[in-house]
């Protein structure tokens, strides 16, 4: 049977485009791609891009404070939100424009449009045209989800948080995950007052314990009032602000509330259950080490599998399924030792497991202390250096840093870890000094598990 395409690729996010490109362009493929939606997706337009540009925006507040401590005189300035906005969907605009382009000069063929499946080989466009491929790719990403509490329609979610039209005086972020906590400290540092409600003990559970503890304590440090084992009751809109009641029976007054609250893999509507595709209880495509569904010609990636959704994730996935499908060459994911970093500030960066996932017998060396620069002028920042280290084959199992640009860190530390690299590897590497990261070679004396 003649299809139109080799591939059809649902969802213009990292992975899909990925995929869509080099399918074209390096195994001569016939691809097309349909995105519903702006071309670079989550990670790109309201996503890990945004977020690190209001990182950016944000990190600048203590400048002045910091800088008179090292003896500079600069004036006190405001944080002009529209300006910034106004710049940061400039730069959205510019990399969306980068992402068209790349499809196009691959040769992929673009359609605006939402996409749903007929069958196994064919899919909907939105004007009612179908087209048909040999392989269908489902790269459709996810979406912010919002708890089932009254009133919940008044809040905004991570997809709203770059349009605002002005900062808001003060807001409940609601959830301890990577969104809410690294929002929590966005916001802080461009001056709003955020409270942050956690329903659990410890913000940003699955992380390293003594990792979670250090980045609670400077958030709050800097002026985060984080609250757990707390939750939102009920909301109530009270002229431009909401009036929350929480469930400890307290009630308080925002001008807004986010929801951090995790996200849902994005398959409702495109028919892929009545086709036989298995779809996890939360929605997410059930694939196997290839990305491959239950329907032999249709295939998913990234966050729309709930793997681990993360972008560089997603695009390793797309480039498998490439290499599986095209290539000739059976590529199963690489799900192993993915570092990670939530940027908050400190940055968390994580590889490997944490003290509490070993399941034999481990080393923990671990320190924490005041780094130079701000321990120069006096502030009481504190950042942690921890290694989990397996007390029979010496291999460095977890690695977790919690200081400024942790997540830099833990990019090069997750190479040694990834190789397999040992306590002894970790000690005969020199440090480089003076620098927080040499800490992660001079640690000699393990402080628990010797
Ligand atoms: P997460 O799953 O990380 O966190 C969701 C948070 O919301 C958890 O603290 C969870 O609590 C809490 N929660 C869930 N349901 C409720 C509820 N009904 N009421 C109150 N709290 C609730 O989701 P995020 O939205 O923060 O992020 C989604 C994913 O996006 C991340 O898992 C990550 O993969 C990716 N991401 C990665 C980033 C990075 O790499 N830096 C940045 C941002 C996102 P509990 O712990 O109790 O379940």
């Amino acid at each position: 049977m003649a299809f139109d395409y080799d591939l059809f690729v649902i969802g213009g996010g990292s992975g899909g485009v990925r995929a869509a490109r080099v399918a074209a362009s390096e195994t001569g493929a016939k691809v097309a791609l349909a995105e519903e939606d702006r071309y670079g997706g989550t990670c790109v337009i309201r996503g890990c891009v945004p977020k690190k540009l209001m990182v950016f925006a944000s990190e600048f507040s203590r400048l002045t404070s910091d800088a008179a401590g090292y003896g500079w005189d600069i004036p006190e300035g405001t944080f002009d939100w529209i300006a910034f906005r106004t710049r940061l969907h400039a730069e959205l605009d510019r990399l969306e424009g980068v992402y068209r382009r790349l499809l196009k000069n691959a040769g992929v063929e673009t359609f605006d449009s939402r996409a749903t499946l007929v069958d196994a080989h064919t899919v909907r466009l939105a004007n009612g045209d179908t087209k048909t491929a040999r392989h269908i790719l489902v790269a459709t990403g996810g979406h912010p989800t919002v708890p089932d509490v009254e009133g919940a329609e008044l809040a905004i979610t991570s997809n709203d948080i770059f349009h605002l039209d002005a900062l808001p005086d003060s807001i409940l972020i609601v959830g301890g995950g990577f969104i809410a906590c690294e929002f929590a400290c966005i916001l802080t540092g461009m001056g709003v007052k955020v409270t942050q409600f956690y329903r659990g003990s410890q913000i940003l559970r699955g992380f390293d314990d003594e990792a979670r503890d250090l980045v609670a304590e400077e958030m709050m440090r800097k002026g985060v009032d984080l609250r757990v084992n707390i939750n939102v009751a009920k909301m109530e809109s009270d002229g431009d602000a909401i009036h929350v009641t929480d469930t400890e029976g307290g009630t308080a007054t925002y001008s807004k509330v986010l929801f951090a609250t995790g996200r849902d893999p994005n398959t409702k509507g495109l028919n892929l259950e009545p086709l036989g595709v298995r779809l996890k209880k939360n929605g997410a495509v059930e694939v196997d080490a290839y990305s491959q569904t239950a329907v032999p010609s249709i295939y998913a990636i990234g966050d729309v599998t709930d793997r681990w959704n993360l972008t560089p994730v997603a695009i390793r996935e797309g480039m498998a399924f490439v290499d599986t499908v095209f290539r000739g060459k059976p590529t199963p994911v690489d799900h192993e030792l993915i570092p990670s970093a939530v940027f908050t500030q400190p940055e968390l960066g994580t590889v490997g497991i944490t003290e509490a996932e070993a399941t034999e017998p481990v080393e923990i060396y671990a320190t924490t202390f005041r780094p130079m620069q701000t321990a120069f002028i006096g502030a009481d920042d504190r950042v942690l250096m921890k290694l989990v280290v397996s007390k029979e084959t010496r291999r460095v199992l977890g690695c977790h840093i919690v200081a400024p640009n942790a997540g830099e860190m833990i990019q090069l530390a997750g190479i040694a870890v990834k190789m397999g690299a040992t306590k002894e590897d970790f000690d005969r590497t020199v440090a480089v000094h003076p620098t927080m990261s040499e800490e992660i070679v001079t640690m000699r004396t393990a402080v628990r598990g010797a």
